[in-house]
């Protein structure tokens, strides 16, 4: 028997090791989009596409999101603009889904994302297009539009924690 504690804590409870997937799906990161980001399951649906690419936008996973974009629109797509270092993602809700089922050859999904950059919280919403080609889901374009948040430090905390602002991102 050991009385590191470290050792202790890992032994008793492995799954509380591994961290939960950004997307939000309150699974585990390889219970949800780890599969698919890293090469070894397809995404069966547009949102689960979806879902993927917010984690790796989260997660800096540039390579997968240029695979995953259609090859119409991957000219031009610029590695270092994609991943912009100065952004934390903290928060994806998807509002709606269109078609994009595994029986479809085309989907839509609607959602909004919370994000940090440089201490100034925004959300991203998005109504994004997808196409299936070959059982494989492809992110097309999307209808963005950006807003800035100023959230109260007594309201809720824009990440989706629950906590008061104050207590949880705008801890200072
Ligand atoms: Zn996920
Ligand atoms: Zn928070």
């Amino acid at each position: 028997m050991t009385k590191d504690p470290a050792i202790l804590t890992s032994n008793s409870h492995p799954e509380t090791a591994i961290p939960y997937c950004p997307c939000g799906s309150q699974l585990r990161y390889p219970h949800c989009c780890q599969p698919a980001i890293s090469g070894r399951q397809q995404a069966a649906t547009a949102e689960a596409l979806m879902r993927s690419r917010y984690s790796a936008f989260a997660l800096s996973e540039t390579d997968y999101l240029i695979a995953t974009t259609h090859p119409d629109y991957r000219q031009g797509l610029d590695r270092q603009s994609l991943i912009d270092p100065q952004t934390r993602w903290l928060r994806l809700q998807i509002i709606a889904t269109t078609l994009g089922s595994e029986q479809d050859a085309s989907g839509q999904v609607r959602f909004v994302a919370t994000f940090v950059e440089a201490g100034q919280f925004g959300t991203l919403e998005e109504n994004s297009s997808f196409s299936r080609i070959d059982q494989r889901w492809y992110y097309r374009n999307g209808d963005t539009r950006v807003k800035t948040l100023k959230p109260e430090r007594n309201a809720p905390c824009p990440c989706g924690s629950t906590l008061k602002f104050k207590r949880c991102c705008g801890k200072r």
